[in-house]
C-alpha cells in the first residue's frame, strides 16, 4: 500500500492506524507523489501496489495522472482505492441541514486553485450567502473574514477571491483534464452527513482494471460504508461547526496531534490540530 503520510496516522475504531499496521509487518510505504507509486509496481511486477487516492480537489489530478499513467503503462499490478471528495456539493448539504447552516463559508484556495473561482461565484448566489477564497497565510484568511463581514453587512450573497496571486478564475485547465478524463461523479459517505449524492470522484469505466474497488474481493476493502470511526470522537459535530474543538472533552487530553482520537487532529490542516497548535486553552 502507498499513502500520503498524513493517512498514516489517521485511527480508527478497532483497527488501529496504518503505522500499526506497518509496525506488525504490512507493506505500507509513504510517498510524496502518487507517481512513486508507478516506479513501485514497474520494479516490483509479481506484488500487488495498492495506492489510497484520498482526498479532496487537491490531490485528485496526481491521482488521477497516477490512474492515466499506470493505464498507458500497462502496470496491471497497480491499482487506487479512490476516496476523493468535492467541496462544492456538501457546502450544498450543510447549508441544507438548518442546524448546521453556517452565515458564510470560507473557501480553500488550493481547492480554488485547481477548480478556479469561477464555481463559487455561482455556489455563492446559489446558497445566498458570501464565500471568500482565502489562502492560509494569516493575512489571507484575515482578508477573507473582512471579505465576508463586509458582504454580510451588505446583506450581499457573493464570492470574493482573497487568493488572486494563486487562485484565476477557470483555475487549472490541465489539471481538470485529467481530472474529467480519469475520474466520474459518484456518491460519497461523509461524517455527520451520511451519503451526499454526487460529492466525490470514483475512476471512470475505462479505468476498472486499475479501480481496487472492483479488482480485489469485496472483504479486502470496505468502502462507501459507514465509516469506521472511533465513537468517541465527535468529529461530525466539529467538522459541521456545530462544536468547537476545544470543547471537546477529549481536546488536548487524551486527544493531540501526538495521539490523536480522530482524523480532525491529524493533519496540520484540521481543524481541531490547527485549534490544538493556533489555539490551545
Ligand atoms: S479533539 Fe479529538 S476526539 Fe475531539 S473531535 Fe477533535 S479529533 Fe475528535
Amino acid at each position: 500500500v502507498t499513502t500520503f503520510g498524513d493517512l498514516l496516522r489517521v485511527p480508527s475504531a478497532s483497527r488501529g492506524d496504518l503505522f500499526a499496521a506497518k509496525a506488525k509487518g504490512a507493506d505500507v510505504r509513504m510517498v510524496t507523489s502518487p507517481l512513486q507509486a508507478l516506479d513501485f509496481a514497474a520494479k516490483h511486477p509479481d506484488q500487488q501496489i495498492v495506492h489510497l487516492a484520498i482526498g479532496f480537489e487537491t490531490t485528485a489530478p496526481a491521482n488521477a495522472m497516477l490512474a492515466y499513467m499506470a493505464r498507458e503503462r500497462g502496470l496491471a499490478n497497480l491499482s487506487l482505492l479512490v476516496s476523493q471528495f468535492l467541496v462544492p456539493p456538501i457546502l450544498r448539504a450543510i447549508c441544507a441541514d438548518p442546524s448546521a447552516a453556517p452565515d458564510a463559508f470560507l473557501a480553500a484556495g488550493h481547492v480554488c486553485a485547481i477548480t478556479g473561482s469561477d464555481p463559487y461565484d455561482s455556489l455563492a448566489r446559489d446558497l445566498n450567502r458570501p464565500i471568500a477564497i482565502t489562502g492560509f497565510e494569516p493575512a489571507d484568511i484575515l482578508l477573507g473574514v473582512l471579505d465576508v463581514l463586509r458582504l454580510l453587512e451588505r446583506g450581499q450573497a457573493g464570492m470574493t477571491n482573497a487568493y488572486a496571486r494563486i487562485v484565476h478564475p477557470q483555475g487549472n485547465p490541465e489539471a481538470l483534464r485529467i481530472m474529467d478524463a480519469v475520474f466520474e461523479t459518484a456518491d460519497r459517505e461523509w461524517r455527520g452527513l451520511g451519503v451526499v449524492p454526487m460529492s466525490g470522484l470514483s475512476l471512470r469505466e475505462a479505468y476498472a482494471a486499475h479501480d481496487a474497488a472492483r479488482t480485489f474481493p469485496a472483504p479486502c476493502f470496505v468502502v462507501d460504508q459507514q465509516p469506521n470511526e472511533n465513537p468517541e470522537c465527535p468529529a461530525a459535530d466539529v467538522l459541521l461547526g456545530k462544536l468547537q474543538p476545544c470543547d471537546c472533552p477529549h481536546f488536548q487530553t487524551r486527544c493531540t496531534p501526538d495521539h490523536p482520537l480522530g482524523a480532525p487532529m491529524v493533519s496540520p490542516e484540521g481543524p481541531c490540530a490547527a485549534f490544538y497548535l493556533h489555539r490551545r486553552t
